[in-house]
């Protein structure tokens, strides 16, 4: 089978190897001739390490063939420390979440049917009243993401005229978001106030007139700005919107249903305290601190939520029925402050107490050490993420391994079952903290095997 010219084998003779044919009968033809063409061409780049048996040819083609039937959109585990990590894909779903979104999508659903009338029904009605309990709204609505909840809120109150908002809430982010050029793409113009760290309730009422279509309010999710600084409240604004007869909308970026006061967690504000001071419309995302899937809701006025639903804008921003089978089940564990805490895994992750962190990692260097892996518990400080408590230091404990960090930093990202973890002094630690406390197991074996010497 070998190609005389270059001493490597022909990629027809290894294709007819009995090993490299049984792939064939469970992989695409064609991805195996791939996998064959690219295990040849690397021989022919290093001669040396060419395969020199039909078992070493065979595990060569095996593993390019492995490569290439990889997903691109794989698991990871999040070992970094913050809880919401935009680029690990936010908030993990809860259990009943899952269920809900494995349930709709293996069948049909009554996602835009009315089955107590048996007729037509509309995908908006399924989280509605649960929002609107939760928040103390009138109404809500659900579109694709906070940055579409955004626009399709700004497009409906104030196509056309100013969107009034202080220069101090000008924010990005992240990801090319910046809240000036979504409010520009909406259709409005932007009409700036006060100063980067000072705007008053009189900069506002200074520039409102007929032009005016809403004031906007962004939190600032995810910087803190101190010392001689001034903002104006939301019920402030609320009672200047109500005098000049125009509607607040108020981008809260994280949807934070329940109270985390309890847990030493201040400053952010709730829904249901944004709707109390009198918002008419509060944006937000779903897959930040609410803890379900990617989903932008609107909740408040009744006229104003159906105003948002009514615009065509909102077809092409609309919701797909597995997020809303996830957003109702967080939803649903979300009534009950208890168990929220306890099933919604972001507010598991983000309210755990240090010293049980600490345990588990101490367990997991145990079982590190004894794999010869070898490491310490050090104390470490995690982050919430997500763009909310965006100063907060979670006390946490980490996995500090032993050895170059960029070396081990790339193996364990290189895996099958990457773990992403955060080089601190010249160490990589894996921080617990953003690990749900029941896939320890499951990190602890991806580490072991992408390590194994
Ligand atoms: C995160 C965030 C957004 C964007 O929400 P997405 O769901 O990521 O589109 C908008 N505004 C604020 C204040 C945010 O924190």
């Amino acid at each position: 089978m070998t190609d005389s010219r270059r001493g490597l084998p022909a990629v027809g003779a290894l294709l007819e190897l009995p090993d490299v044919k049984a792939l064939a009968a469970r992989s695409a033809r064609a991805q195996v001739t791939e996998a064959v063409r690219a295990a040849v061409e690397e021989a022919r780049q290093d001669p040396a390490a060419a395969p020199a048996s039909e078992a070493a040819w065979t595990a060569a083609i095996r593993g390019h063939l492995a490569r290439r039937e990889r997903a691109s959109l794989r698991a990871v585990f999040n070992a970094t420390g913050v809880v919401l990590h935009t680029n690990l894909g936010r908030a993990p779903l809860a259990r009943a979440a899952i269920d809900a979104i494995a349930r709709t999508a293996s069948g049909a659903s009554n996602l835009e049917y009315d089955l107590e009338r048996g007729e037509r029904g509309s995908r908006y009605a399924h989280c509605a009243s649960l929002l609107a309990e939760l928040t103390g709204a009138e109404d809500a609505l659900v579109v694709n993401n906070g940055a579409a909840a955004l626009v399709l809120s700004l497009n409906t109150l104030a196509e056309g005229r100013d969107a009034v908002v202080s220069r101090g809430e000008l924010i990005e982010i992240g990801g090319s978001f910046r809240v000036p050029d979504v409010m520009a793409k909406s259709g409005c113009t932007l009409r700036e106030v006060g100063t980067t760290n000072r705007t008053h309730p009189d900069d506002y009422r200074r520039v409102l007139g007929a032009q005016t279509g809403a004031i906007v309010k962004v939190h600032r999710s995810n910087f803190e700005v101190r010392g001689f600084v001034a903002e104006t409240s939301v019920r402030e604004l609320a009672v200047i919107a109500r005098e000049a007869g125009l509607p607040l909308i108020v981008d809260l970026g994280s949807g934070l249903l329940v109270s985390l006061e309890a847990y030493g967690l201040s400053g952010e504000p709730t829904v249901g305290e944004t709707v109390r001071d009198g918002a008419t419309l509060v944006v937000m995302s779903g897959d930040k601190l609410l803890g379900g899937p990617q989903a932008g809701i609107i909740v408040g006025d009744r006229a104003a939520v159906d105003a948002c639903r009514r615009n065509p804008l909102a077809r092409a921003l609309r919701v797909d029925k597995l997020t809303i089978a996830a957003l109702e089940a967080t939803l649903r564990l979300s009534q009950d402050e208890a168990r929220a805490v306890q099933e919604i895994p972001a507010l598991a992750m983000v309210t755990a107490a240090a010293a049980s962190i600490r345990r588990r990692a101490e367990a997991m260097a145990e079982s590190l050490g004894a794999h010869g892996i070898p490491c310490r518990v050090v104390d470490s400080e995690g982050a919430v993420g997500g763009g909310a408590f965006p100063t907060a230091r979670l006390a946490s404990a980490a996995v500090a391994l032993d050895g170059d960090p960029m070396v081990l930093e790339a193996r364990l990202r290189g895996g099958d079952d990457a773990v992403i973890g955060r080089v601190v002094d010249g160490r990589l630690l894996l921080d617990l903290r953003s690990v749900p406390a029941d896939r320890d197991e499951a990190v602890l074996a991806a580490v072991c095997k992408a390590l194994a010497a």
